[in-house]
């Protein structure tokens, strides 16, 4: 049964004093909530982090809740379009298990529910009224924690006004719930496969969360012809070492799962203990880099506050101009080069 209070937690584990002093009415605004399957997994300190909440949260009282200004760039009620090219929409609020790094915890969670058939049928048709918009993320919340008749009406009014747009399945849930990608819900998936393709976004952050379960879950997308591809957030204490996101990269890859985007956390109200800063965020970008292959490789990215977008971090190994033009570079080796000009 999922956790759904600290007392639940404190059955069946020791709690620590910043989690016994954690305010569930506190400034952070997240619930807590964790799955089944995430609950075998809490006895690792890089999942505990994740999913049981502290009073640190609550002491970070100054974040913005909504630092990405997504409210501000509304298409629709539940459609953000901040990319010429490309929109958000917020199929639910809920997730199986809450992610104490949530970054859209303004939203997460509080009861605005599942997007009704008018919400999406709006969003559908304000897609086809702007040809430019490519792709669209179903995110929330998680889709999958929405019903299998639900999923269909809203893949089936997709589909039917806007064929043409890319649909990413934003989700958590096949690692937090496995269980759900049933033949019932592939089934209704494979039925609307026609028109763009499909992409699945997972979030793996740590590769203790890589379980047999999750994988399966996965291959069942891949073996479909959906491609994979996992963002995971930058979390200390959880994966801010080298060897920890090299040994995530290869599960990965291993899984038939791009890494596509390593994100510096978001300076969201609540999160602070949880982020690691930048310039060691830089660091371990550089050194992965030299370890991994360009497939193996996640693009290291901040979401800029005040609604600025998404821009990658990355080492720079262009050192400048010579007097004679030649161009200079530093290797990943750390020696220099020449390029002619
Ligand atoms: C991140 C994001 C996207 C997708 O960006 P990509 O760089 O293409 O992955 C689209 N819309 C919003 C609002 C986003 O935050
Ligand atoms: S799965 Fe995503 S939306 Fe849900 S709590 Fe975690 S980070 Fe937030």
């Amino acid at each position: 049964m999922a956790i759904t209070d600290m007392k639940m937690l404190s059955g069946i584990m020791e709690l620590t004093e910043d989690e016994k002093r954690w305010d569930p009415e506190g400034p952070s605004t997240l619930p807590l909530l964790i799955s089944d399957a995430m609950i075998p997994l809490l006895s690792l300190p890089q999942i505990r982090k994740q999913f049981v909440p502290s009073a640190l949260e609550n002491e970070d009282a100054e974040g913005n809740l909504d630092p990405q200004a997504e409210a501000e760039h509304k298409g629709t009620p539940r459609l953000v379009h901040r990319y010429r090219n490309r929109a958000a929409f917020y199929t639910t609020d809920r997730c199986f298990a809450y992610c104490r790094h949530c970054f859209r915890r303004r939203f997460t969670g509080h009861l605005s529910g599942p997007a009704s058939e008018n919400e999406i049928r709006e969003a559908a048709e304000y897609m086809a009224a702007h040809d430019e918009i490519r792709e669209v993320l179903l995110t929330g919340g998680d889709m999958f924690t929405l019903s299998d008749s639900h999923i269909s009406m809203m893949l089936g009014i997709f589909r039917s006004i806007c064929p043409g747009v890319i649909l990413r399945l934003c989700t958590r849930a096949v690692a937090t719930a496995p269980e759900r990608f049933t033949d019932d819900l592939m089934a209704i998936l494979e039925k609307h496969k026609e028109g763009a393709p499909f992409y699945l976004m997972t979030q793996f952050n740590h590769p203790a969360e890589l379980t047999d379960a999750a994988c399966r879950a996965v291959s069942r997308f891949v073996d479909m012809g959906i491609p994979a591809m996992n963002q995971s957030v930058l979390l200390r204490g959880v994966n801010d070492d080298e060897a920890t996101l090299i040994e995530l990269s290869d599960k990965l890859l291993m899984n038939r799962i791009k890494p596509y985007y390593l994100f510096q956390g978001d300076p969201v109200r609540g999160t602070a203990h949880l982020r690691t800063d930048i310039e060691r965020g830089l660091e371990i970008e550089k050194n992965i880099r030299h370890e991994l292959s360009g497939l193996g490789m996640p693009q290291y990215t901040a979401d800029l506050p005040g609604g600025g977008g998404k821009v990658i971090l990355t080492h720079c190994y262009f050192r400048g101009k010579t007097e004679s033009g030649r161009y200079l570079f530093g290797t990943p080796d750390g020696e220099t080069r020449y390029y002619p000009e």
